[in-house]
């Protein structure tokens, strides 16, 4: 029996990634949208979140797939009329809009599922594995990519709340934090904000346990998403985002992309079990990097 689900925000990553996603299942169906332009051919369209809730009480789960600033109201608003909800990466605008999201979800007894979709690339698992039992003796996490490519024309990255380069970066540190045997916490960091713009376009922060995690949204060509960890067993490379991971120059694992739909699997097994996930760790190192970054200012950035 498939689960209806309702996606809310259709824009680039609902058309990229969500849609097909659920369209290729066998779990679920998609039984409307809610956007204030975007829509999905032959799906039942609405404009506002209240409207769909009163209308199609037969949904039971809704998508949340919008920047992370409207998504709190939207998501409140779901909970309140006793729908599972899923939310896109960062869960968020801050820390405690989510942990009332959770509360609210644990309360009513609904699923609340914070995804974080790059701990569902192939590589993530084998690195876990891989790093069990190894002490960890560095880590440098390269995060470069072209916001142009990836954003584009998308200014609620750069605005309060959208946490600039920040926005890729919590991708490298959901993986972070579900590889590593051990917690780490922000010591210093470094942040690089255009003149015209609230939020970060480059970062570099310096964790304990001699990580460190470096950020550039202005990388043109090749993209670069790589974790290296030196171990007393050697060098590992987690590469392309988490897809491919190797050991000392040899291929442990590397899968097909399948982030999106492992999300949908993940969800509904968390709806079989009664279960909510919600790991805050990789926007509280973000917050923390907020708090204690040094602010440069660099020149204007324009889409
Ligand atoms: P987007 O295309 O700018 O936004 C998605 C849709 O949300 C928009 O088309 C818009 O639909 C709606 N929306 C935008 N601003 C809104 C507002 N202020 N109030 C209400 N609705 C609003 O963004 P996206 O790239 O899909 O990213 C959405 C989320 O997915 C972000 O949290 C992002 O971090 C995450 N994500 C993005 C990517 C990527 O490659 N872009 C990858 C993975 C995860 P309507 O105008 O039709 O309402």
């Amino acid at each position: 029996m498939t689960r209806k689900i309702a996606i809310v925000g259709v824009g680039k990553i609902a058309r990229d990634q969500h849609v097909p996603s659920i369209a290729a299942s066998d779990d679920w169906t998609l039984a409307a949208t809610v956007s204030r332009s975007g829509t999905v051919d032959n799906i039942e369209a609405f404009t506002d979140i209240h409207q769909m809730l009163a209308a199609r009480p037969d949904i039971p789960v809704v998508s949340l797939c919008m920047p992370p600033a409207p998504r709190f109201a939207s998501a409140e608003a779901c909970l309140l009329a006793g729908r599972h909800v899923m939310l896109e990466k960062p869960p968020g605008m801050t820390i405690s809009e989510v942990q009332i999201l959770a509360a609210l979800a644990a309360d009513r007894g609904l699923t609340l599922f914070a995804t974080w979709h790059s701990r569902m690339a192939p590589g993530v698992d084998a690195a876990k594995a891989w790093l069990a039992d190894k002490a960890i003796l560095s880590v440098r996490i390269t995060w470069h990519e072209d916001v142009r490519r990836w954003h584009p024309n998308q200014d609620w990255v750069f605005e309060p709340g959208g946490m600039g380069v920040f926005d890729p970066g919590i991708n490298a540190l959901s993986i972070l934090t579900e590889i590593l045997p051990f917690a780490v916490r922000a010591m210093s960091a470094r942040l690089e904000v255009p003149s015209n713009r609230q939020a970060p376009i480059a970062a570099r922060v310096v964790f304990s346990h001699d990580v460190v995690l470096d950020l550039d949204w202005q990388q043109t060509g090749a993209q670069v998403w790589n974790i290296e960890i030196e171990t007393d067993a050697g060098k590992a490379l987690l590469s392309r985002g988490g897809a491919c991971f190797e050991v000392d120059g040899v291929e442990v694992a590397n899968g097909e992309e399948r982030e999106y739909p492992r999300l949908y699997d993940r969800m509904s097994r968390l709806l079989s079990a009664d279960k909510s996930e919600v790991d805050l760790r990789p926007m509280i190192h973000v917050a923390d990097a907020m708090t204690l970054g040094e602010r440069v200012g660099v020149e204007a950035f324009h889409f």
